[in-house]
């Protein structure tokens, strides 16, 4: 079935969104990780440093894409006519927000549709934000993200 497109901010990537991508191409021929730009927030990683980290973590995934964009996603899925964005859920806390952006987007672009993927229930409670937390504290993270990110959040928070 066609191409999807998972946006997110993914700073950084971790096991939880690349558990979401490898079901994703279950479903999907493609499948484009798009690093999406929020200006209502602030990251630890640049789009650059972000879309390195992705393209290396997905490595072995030749039917995933990598791009960036600072735009509305329905303006790029629409540039690339694929009709079709991918999100994943964990618990319920998840659920008003990914709603919310998912009626606007259909809203915006009639044509575009949501598809939720539930996490695995051993990455239910796996954000990035808790990530950069334990990074930042020097904790073990080894269990949360891949290697080549494990690296660059230790050598971010001065850890290596
Ligand atoms: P955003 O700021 O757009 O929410 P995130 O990088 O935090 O970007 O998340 C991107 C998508 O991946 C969201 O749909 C989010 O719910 C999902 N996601 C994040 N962590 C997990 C996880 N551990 N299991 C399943 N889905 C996840």
């Amino acid at each position: 079935m066609d191409a999807a497109i998972y946006p997110g901010s993914f700073d950084p990537i971790t096991y939880g969104h690349l558990n979401i991508i490898e079901r994703a191409l279950s479903i999907f021929d493609r499948v484009v990780v798009l690093v999406a730009v929020n200006p209502q927030k602030s990251y630890l990683f640049s789009p650059e440093e972000k879309v390195e980290m992705i393209r290396e973590a997905t490595a072995g995934w030749p039917r995933v894409e990598v791009d960036g964009s600072e735009g509305l996603l329905v303006e790029y899925a629409r540039r690339r006519q694929i009709h079709t964005a991918v999100r994943g859920l964990r618990a319920v806390t998840d659920f008003e927000g990914e709603f919310a952006m998912a009626l606007t987007n259909r809203t915006l672009w009639p044509e575009m549709d949501t598809v939720f993927l539930m996490t695995r229930s051993d990455y239910m409670y796996l954000s990035s934000s808790v990530v950069r937390q334990v990074a930042q504290l020097g904790g073990e993270i080894s269990s949360f993200v891949p290697p080549p990110v494990e690296r660059r959040l230790r050598a971010r928070f001065g850890h290596d």
